[in-house]
């Protein structure tokens, strides 16, 4: 099965698949002569727990890390969000220093896995996903070249990825189903898309939708739920998995109030109507531009 994906740092290489067991020559430590050369060249894609970490070591809200540290982009042709650690403008992280990572507990997944790359692909006919490994070489890290030999399921403990990978587990899925169902679902929806970015990377924003008015009219949770997600940060970002897995794929885990879409639908009929109108005259005009010049 070939699969697109991309590799946390910039590279032209074919990557080969590795697997857990397989032996890598790799060691990075401060006396290194290439210490922080790749901090200086970031391209750091961040996952919710990712996010969650470092909002917490910063000491922030995380609408004001996205804010300060943090770049959007688009993770495939239907824009859905990713985002990035924010460089300065020679692309170095903002987080690196002369004695090093100044957030190194807390660093991304992938920085904690370079420079091994991951990539999990759900096999046809296979209830759980897979996940392979390859090598990143550059030209500027010389931890090729230390003497040490370690599996690639040696170096996930010894860089503590496992936590980070069970953490965003669930998170994985949601986007490999959304690779999975390809274009026969069309182009998400502009709301499915931001209910994406706010569940995966802005948990305070989420929590706050969580606990409003209109989500308690619409979900039937136990006040011991509200109790939890306000207090803690995992049962929420856990939770947001769970919500859009059933709004995005209809995968009803969380009971709804009967008849609630209904009655939101009627409360909003008039709006659905102007749009479905606005969206017919757009059509319109983009189909009468398209043939003005050609007749
Ligand atoms: S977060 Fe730390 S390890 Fe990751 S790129 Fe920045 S300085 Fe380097
Ligand atoms: S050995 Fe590689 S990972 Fe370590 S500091 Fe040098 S460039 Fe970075």
């Amino acid at each position: 099965m070939s699969e697109k994906f991309e590799i946390p740092f910039k590279s032209d290489m074919v990557p080969k698949l590795l697997e857990p067991e397989t032996k890598i020559q790799f060691r990075c430590h401060k006396g290194i002569s290439c210490f922080n050369a790749c901090c200086k060249h970031a391209d750091i894609s961040l996952t919710p727990y990712d996010i969650l970490r470092l909002k917490d070591r910063l000491g922030m809200d995380s609408s004001e890390f996205l804010k300060k540290h943090a770049a959007p982009f688009e993770m495939d042709a239907d824009k859905v969000p990713g985002v990035k650690l924010r460089t300065d403008d020679e692309g170095a992280c903002l987080f690196v220093t002369d004695e090093g990572c100044s957030v190194y507990e807390d660093r991304p997944t992938a920085c904690r896995y370079y420079p091994v790359g991951h990539l999990a692909m759900k096999p046809k006919d296979s209830p759980t996903e897979k996940t392979s490994y390859f090598l990143v070489k550059e030209e500027h890290c010389k931890g090729h070249e230390e003497p040490r030999e370690i599996t690639i399921a040696d170096y996930r403990k010894e860089q503590g990825v496992e936590t980070y990978d069970d953490m965003n587990r669930e998170w994985l899925q949601v986007m490999l189903k959304k690779k999975s169902a390809g274009p026969t679902v069309g182009k998400p929806p502009e709301m499915s898309l931001q209910l994406f970015f706010m569940c995966s990377y802005d948990l305070d924003r989420f929590r706050r939708f969580v606990l409003s008015d209109s989500f308690k009219q619409t979900y039937k949770l136990e006040d011991s739920f509200y109790q939890e997600v306000m207090e803690d940060d995992i049962a929420l970002m856990k939770f947001g998995f769970r919500l859009m897995k059933q709004v995005l794929f209809g995968e009803l885990t969380i009971p709804e109030h009967e008849g609630v879409w209904d009655k939101r639908f009627e409360a909003r009929k008039d709006v659905f109507e102007l749009r479905r109108q606005a969206e017919i005259a757009l059509r319109q005009k983009a189909d009468d531009d398209k043939y003005k010049d050609g007749v």
